[in-house]
Parts: structure tokens; sequence; C-alpha cells
């Protein structure tokens, strides 16, 4: 006779709560979109599953250690700062784990800083394929016997392990995602990121009702550059025309290279009259960068909602303005117009009014 099995059952008092964890992490890892959700996964299984009142998890794609997930720190420790800790580079550069048994803030002043109260500190470096991807600091539960330690740290080095390898996937994806969004010249955003961005941010307008502007930018006479130079000479002036770009450009703001020797900029919460300052600036900033020739470019300034309704529609409208900069001598700002207003006179028709009678 089969029987269910209850829930609770299941879970137990037989199932150790490291048990517990550890399946947790499994199960949730392959959940993990990004690498500092995968670094808490591991901090959250380490720590339910041995009690660890404080654990750190230093990694990062490029072999540095920068604090990338942690659990118990008070919110006055510093997390960030590059890690010189003479113990942690000994174990993540030999691939062993050791145990701290006396922090000693005049020789570990970094360490000390993370576990001011540091005593039986366990660092656990993550590695996977014979490749190292950081370490785990973990303060031990009081003072432990080195059996403790040694079955402990076992465990972990292959929770490690696992997240090491997870790690490794999320890295990967994150540099695709960045190579597939970057034009290969000048290394901004390309058109696809543009787009995607414009929709993002007008999005974000309609909700939060604070405008967005967009400069369209295309660089003057730029044939005659190559023509004259050389395309090598051209594509020298593009990468430092991007650079200049990227410089006057807010963190918040999106430079672009929207095709050939034309760019765009995404000014989110900029109005109208902010917009055309900063194309003033972003045309500034075109005509001191380094090039084989002096450079001047011609602009388009649209803000939504006042120029236009959607993405596509504000892109035609800075693209028209634009061409009216070319149009009138070039090397200026020229800002859309609002569109016109289309008055909708009522239709009325009298349907009681009989056809030979109305004539
Ligand atoms: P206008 O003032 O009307 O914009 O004149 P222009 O010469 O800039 O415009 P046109 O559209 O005639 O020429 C654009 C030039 O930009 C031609 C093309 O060779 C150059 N260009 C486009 N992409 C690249 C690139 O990746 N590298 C280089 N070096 N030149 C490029
Ligand atoms: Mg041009
Ligand atoms: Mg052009």
């Amino acid at each position: 006779m089969t029987q269910v099995v209850p829930d609770q059952a299941r879970r137990g008092p037989l199932v150790p709560a490291a048990v517990e964890a550890l399946l947790t992490l499994a199960e949730r890892l392959l959940g993990a979109t990004e690498a500092s959700a995968a670094g808490s996964l591991l901090l959250d299984a380490v720590v339910g599953a041995f009690g660890f009142p404080r654990a750190v998890l230093l990694a990062a794609q490029d072999g540095r250690l920068p604090v990338l997930a942690s659990h118990g720190l008070s919110a006055a420790t510093p997390r960030t700062g590059r890690c010189d800790s003479p113990v942690v580079v000994a174990a993540h550069e030999s691939g062993s784990s050791a145990l701290l048994r006396d922090l000693d803030p005049e020789r570990e002043p970094w360490l000390a800083q993370l576990f001011p109260r540091g005593v039986d500190l366990i660092v656990v470096p993550l590695i996977h394929d014979g490749r190292r991807y950081g370490a785990l600091l973990l303060q031990a539960p009081g003072t432990r016997d080195l059996a403790w330690v040694s079955s402990v740290v076992a465990t972990v080095e292959r929770a490690a392990s696992c997240v090491a390898r997870s790690l490794r996937t999320l890295w990967r994806v994150e540099h695709l995602e960045r190579l597939a969004a970057t034009d290969d010249l000048t290394m901004i955003a390309n058109r696809r990121s543009f787009d995607f961005s414009l929709e993002r941010e007008l999005a974000r307008s309609a909700r939060s009702d604070e405008p967005v502007s967009l400069v369209i930018l295309d660089l003057d006479g730029f044939k005659g550059v190559n023509d004259r130079y050389g395309h090598p000479a051209g594509d020298e002036a593009l990468r430092n025309v991007a650079a200049a770009l990227s410089i006057v450009c807010r963190d918040l703001d999106t430079p672009a290279r929207y095709g050939g020797e034309e760019f765009a900029v995404i000014l989110p919460g900029c109005d109208h009259l902010q917009s055309m300052d900063i194309a003033e600036r972003l045309r500034a900033a075109i005509a001191r960068a380094p090039a084989v020739t002096p450079l001047t470019a011609s602009a388009g300034v649209a803000t939504f909602p006042d120029h236009a309704a959607d993405a596509e529609s504000l892109v035609q409208v800075a693209d028209d303005a634009l061409l009216v900069s070319k149009r009138s001598g070039r090397n200026r700002t020229t800002q859309a117009r609002a569109p016109e207003t289309i008055h909708l006179v009522p239709v009325v028709v009298d349907l009681d009014v009989p056809v030979e009678a109305s004539r």
C-alpha cells in the first residue's frame, strides 16, 4: 500500500540544516542571473549550514578580489577597496584553504576592518577546473578544533566550486551581452543598444513625468577627412569623437554610434532648454577632440514628450532638425519643432432632414 508523505515529515528534524541549506543552493543556483545573486546564494548556503556569523565573498572576472557579497557585516563596514591581505592573496594564488587563528590588525589591516573581532578566520578559494574565481572569507562560530574546521572546509570547498562554475558562466554571458551592445570601432553603445535604451528611457519618462531629450550629431564633411588623410585616420577621429562625447555625458546619459559618422546621445531628465545647451557642449567637445584636421558637427535636438509621442517619431524629428542644420550651413544645432496641432472639425449629420429637403 502506498501512502502520501506529509510535507512536514519531509522536512522534519531528521534532515540536518546543512543538507537543507546546500540543497537550497543547488535548487536556486541555476536560476541566478547575476554574479552577485550567485554569490549571495553561496553565503546563504554556508551560513545556513554551519552558522558562520560573518561571511564575505571576494570575486571578479578579472582576477581582482573586490567584495561581491557579504553576510553579517555592520552597515558602517567599508566594502570597497582592493584586497591586499597577504593571507587571502596567498590562499587565492595557491588554491589552498587557510585558517587564521588570530587576526593581527598591524599585519592584516584590510581583513581587520571587515572582521573587527576576527578570531578563527577561514579562507576558502573558489576554484573550478583548475581556475581561480575568488575567495570566501568565513568567521568561525566560536573557537573550533581542527577536525571541525577540516570537515566543514571540505564541504564549503565543494559548494564554492559549484558557485565558481556558475560565476564563470554568468560572467561569460555578461561579457557577450556587453559585446553585443557595443560598437566595435568606438566602444560606445551601438545602434541596437541605442534603440533599446531609448525605449527604456521613454517608458521610464512616461512613468516619472520627466522629459527625455535626444541629440543626433553628424560630422560635417567627414568624407573629405577620409579622402585626404585616409580611412585609418578617419577611424581614429571617430574613436576620439566617441571618447569626447562620453566625457561630456553624465552617467545616466547614453552616447551611441548611430551609424557611420553619426552619433546620438540620450539625455534622461533634460528638457528642451537644457538639451540645446548640452548639444552645444557636445559639439564643442567634438571640435576639441584630437583628429588629423579640426572637425565640426551639425546637430538636431528633440524632446519627449514635447516634440514626439514615441521613440520612432522622436528619432525622426531629431533627424529632421539635423537636416535643417545641414541645409542652413552645417556646424550648428537645430531644435525640433513642436508637432502641429490638428484641429478636427466635427461633422454633424442631421438624419431627421429628408434628403430632398436638405438640397
Ligand atoms: P555632411 O557634412 O553632409 O555630413 O558630409 P559628409 O562627408 O560627412 O557626409 P557623407 O554622408 O557624404 O559621408 C560620410 C562619410 O563617413 C563617408 C564614409 O566614408 C565615412 N564613414 C562612415 N563610417 C566610417 C567609418 O567607420 N570609418 C571611417 N573612417 N569613415 C567612415
Ligand atoms: Mg557627415
Ligand atoms: Mg552622415
